[in-house]
C-alpha cells in the first residue's frame, strides 16, 4: 500500500479499509496506489488482470457473457481512458487455487492534484448469483430428474426455430419419448420405483447423447429431445433406435427387474413449422401413431398424419353433433353355447351412420370419443338403449326372454361418481334385469383406478349384473387381478383363437386360460371364432361360449328380428335357452 494522497489520508484510508467492498485506486500508468483487505483477498496477485501495472495476473476477467476481456475492455484500462464504469457484471476466474467469483464493477476516473487517476470498486455477488442459478434451476428443470423442463425445452425449441431466419437450411429433429407401462409399474411395483425409473431413463438418455444436445422431461413418463444440426434425416431416426435400445435394457430397481420399452414420435424441422407447440405436437401425433399400431417403436411425422389430424378433428366435432342427432347405432352380435350352437345371448356394439361416410365402425371414433371424454355420453346412450331393445324384444319373442346382452364399458366412465346410481336408474327406467346384463371391461379399465375399483365393481355386482374381463391376454396379462376383483367371465382375445390351431404355444395359452377360468369359477367367452376348426377346437378345451363371425357377424336390430320372426316361423325356437352364466 501507497503513502496517503492528502493530510487527511489516515482518516480516509481507515474509512476506505473498513468497507466491505474492494476498493482500488491506481495512478495515471496503472500502478496500484491503494488497494484495501477485501481487495487484496479478491485479487491476490494484483490488479494486472484489471488492466493495471504489476506482477502477470493468476486471473482473468470476463464479461457478463462469458468472452475474456483484454486490452482496452479491461476495466482499470477504461477508467483510465475516461470513461466510467456503473455495476458492470464480471466474472474473475482464477487457476491457482481454482475458484470463481462475479463481480459488480463501479468506477471513475478522479481528476485532482494527487497521483490519484481512477478509483474501482468491486463488490462480490457470487452467493446471490448462485441463488439466483438456483432459482432458475428450479423454475427451468425437472427436480426428479435434473433435465429442462417443459418450460425450458419450449423456450429452446423457440430458438431453434429463430435460427431458421439465418439458416434456412438447417436439419433438426424433436423427439418425443414415451415410456410403455410405465404407469403399471408406478402402480404395482410402488411410486419410489417409478421414481427411480424415471431417474435411470434420464441417466439413459444423458449417456446415449451428447452434452450439447437438450434432453427434457415433460411431465409423467414423457421426455423430449431436441437434436440441431443433423446431417440427414436418418440421424434422427439412428438415434430412436439407439435410445430405445439402452431403454429396453433391463433396470435393477430396490432389488426387482424391470423392463421398460419406449415409443418414440420424430418430427423433422425446423423449417416447416412457425411454432414450438406445433413442432411439439407433431412429434407426440407421431409417437401416438405407434401406440395404435406398434409394429415400429418409432415414427416420423409426415404430411399424412397432418390430414388423419384433421380427420381426427372433425371426427371429433361430427361425434359432438352425433349425440345429438341420434346418428349411434347398436349392432348385436350372438353369443352361442359352444356344444348347441344356440343363442343365449348378444354384445352390444356400436355404430355410427355417418350422414357422409356412412356406418362407421367403432375403430373409427371410439379413441376420439375416449380421448376427448364424449365416450362418457355415448356409453350412458350405448347402456340405456341396449336395455331398451334387450326389453323391448322380451316382450315381442318370448323365446329371447333369458337373453343376456354385454355391453362395453370405458375407463373413463368408471371415473364417474354417479356410475353405479345411473346404472340402477337406466335398469329401472327401461324395465331390463339386472341379471342379464353383463358388463365388459379390459384389463386397462383395473390398471387405469386400480385402487379405487374395487368398491365400484362390488357395487355394480351387487345389483345383479355380470362382471365380464374382455381381450383377455391382450394387455397387462397380471393374473392376479382375477383373484382381486370379482369378475365372472373371461373374454379370451381373438389372437388366442386365430392362431391356436397352427401356433402349439397359442394353443397351450388358450389351454391353460381356460383351466385357470374353471378353477377361478369363471366362465369363458371365446371371441373371433372363425371357422369350423376353431369351433371344435374350443369345445375339446371344453369352453362353453363363443362369439364369432362363423356364427353371425354384429347385426343390426331388424336383421336379429328377421331371424327370431324366421325361427318362429320354421318353429325352430332356439328355446329351450338356458340362462348363460
Ligand atoms: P370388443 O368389445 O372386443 O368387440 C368385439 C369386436 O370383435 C367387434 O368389433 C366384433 O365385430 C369383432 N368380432 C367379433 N367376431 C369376430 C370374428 O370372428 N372375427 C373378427 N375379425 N372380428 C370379430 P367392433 O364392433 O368393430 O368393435 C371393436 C371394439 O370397439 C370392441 O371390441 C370394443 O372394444 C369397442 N366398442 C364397441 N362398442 C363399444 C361401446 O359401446 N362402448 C365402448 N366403450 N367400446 C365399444
Ligand atoms: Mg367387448
Ligand atoms: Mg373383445
Amino acid at each position: 500500500m501507497s503513502q496517503p494522497p492528502c493530510p487527511d489520508a489516515e482518516m480516509y484510508l481507515a474509512v476506505l479499509s473498513h468497507l466491505p467492498h474492494a476498493v482500488i485506486v491506481v495512478d495515471a500508468a496503472g500502478a496500484l496506489l491503494f488497494s484495501n483487505a477485501p481487495a487484496q483477498a479478491l485479487l491476490p496477485g494484483g490488479v494486472a488482470g484489471l488492466g493495471g501495472c504489476g506482477e502477470p495476473s493468476s486471473y482473468q476477467v470476463l464479461d457478463g457473457h462469458h468472452r475474456a476481456l483484454a486490452g482496452a475492455d479491461l476495466p482499470l484500462n477504461r477508467l483510465l481512458g475516461g470513461q466510467c464504469l456503473q455495476d458492470e457484471e464480471l466474472l474473475l476466474v482464477a487457476s491457482a487455487p481454482a475458484c470463481t467469483h462475479w463481480i459488480t464493477a463501479t468506477g471513475r476516473p478522479l481528476a485532482g492534484p494527487g497521483q490519484a487517476a481512477a478509483l474501482l470498486v468491486l463488490q462480490d455477488i457470487s452467493a446471490a448469483k448462485q441463488q439466483e442459478a438456483n432459482l432458475l434451476q428450479q423454475a427451468f428443470h425437472d427436480t426428479l430428474t435434473g433435465l429442462p423442463n417443459r418450460d425450458l425445452f419450449m423456450d429452446r425449441l423457440g430458438h431453434a426455430l429463430a435460427r431458421t431466419h439465418d439458416q434456412p437450411q438447417v436439419l433438426m429433429a424433436l423427439l418425443f419419448i414415451d415410456l410403455d407401462r410405465f404407469k403399471v409399474i408406478n402402480d404395482n411395483l410402488g411410486h419410489q420405483v417409478g421414481d427411480d425409473l424415471l431417474i435411470e431413463i434420464a441417466a439413459r438418455l444423458r449417456s446415449q447423447l451428447r452434452p450439447d444436445v437438450t434432453i427434457a422431461r415433460l411431465g409423467g413418463d414423457e421426455f423430449a429431445v431436441l437434436l440441431e444440426d443433423m446431417a440427414t434425416s436418418s440421424t434422427a431416426i439412428d438415434l430412436a433406435e439407439q435410445i430405445q435400445a439402452a431403454i429396453a435394457q433391463p433396470l435393477l430397481l430396490q432389488q426387482q427387474e424391470v423392463y421398460v420399452e419406449a415409443s418414440i414420435g420424430i418430427a423433422l424441422g425446423p423449417a416447416a413449422y412457425k411454432s414450438a407447440s406445433d413442432w411439439l405436437r407433431d412429434a407426440d401425433v407421431a409417437m401416438y401413431q405407434i401406440k395404435d399400431n406398434p409394429s415400429h417403436a418409432w415414427h416420423v411425422f409426415d404430411n399424412s398424419l397432418r390430414v388423419q389430424q384433421d380427420l381426427r378433428l372433425r371426427t371429433e366435432i361430427d361425434l359432438r353433433q352425433a349425440l345429438m342427432s341420434n346418428e349411434l347405432r347398436l349392432h348385436y352380435q350372438p353369443i352361442v353355447m359352444l356344444n348347441t350352437e344356440e343363442i343365449c345371448g348378444f354384445e352390444a356394439l356400436v355404430r355410427w351412420q355417418h350422414p357422409t361416410r356412412g356406418l362407421l365402425l367403432p375403430g373409427e371414433f371410439i379413441h376420439i370419443a375416449e380421448a376427448t371424454g364424449l365416450i362418457i355420453p355415448l356409453g350412458w346412450w350405448v347402456l340405456a338403449e341396449a336395455c331398451r331393445q334387450m326389453q323391448a324384444w322380451t316382450l315381442a319373442f318370448p323365446a329371447m326372454a333369458n337373453f343376456t346382452v354385454s355391453v362395453n364399458m370405458s375407463s373413463k366412465q368408471f371415473s364417474q361418481q354417479n356410475l353405479v346410481e345411473r346404472i340402477q336408474q337406466i335398469l329401472a327406467e327401461t324395465g331390463f334385469s339386472a341379471n342379464r346384463l353383463k358388463i365388459e371391461i379390459t384389463e386397462g379399465v383395473l390398471i387405469d383406478h386400480s385402487d379405487s375399483i374395487i368398491d365400484t365393481l362390488e357395487q355394480i355386482k351387487a345389483l345383479g349384473i355380470k362382471l365380464l374381463v374382455d381381450d383377455f391376454g391382450t394387455g397387462y396379462s397380471s393374473l392376479s387381478y382375477l383373484h382381486r376383483f370379482p369378475f365372472d367371465c373371461l373374454k379370451i382375445d381373438r389372437s388366442f383363437i386365430e392362431n391356436a390351431d397352427q401356433d402349439f404355444e397359442k394353443l397351450e395359452i388358450l389351454q391353460s386360460v381356460v383351466r385357470l377360468a374353471w378353477n377361478l369359477g369363471l366362465d369363458v367367452v371365446a371371441e373371433g371364432v372363425e371357422t369350423t376348426r376353431h369351433h371344435a377346437q374350443l369345445k375339446a378345451l371344453r369352453c362353453e361360449l363363443g362369439q364369432g363371425y362363423l356364427f353371425s357377424r354384429p347385426l343390426a336390430p331388424t336383421a336379429i328380428e328377421a331371424m327370431m320372426a324366421e325361427k318362429i316361423a320354421q318353429r325352430l325356437d332356439p328355446a329351450p335357452v338356458t340362462q348363460a352364466s
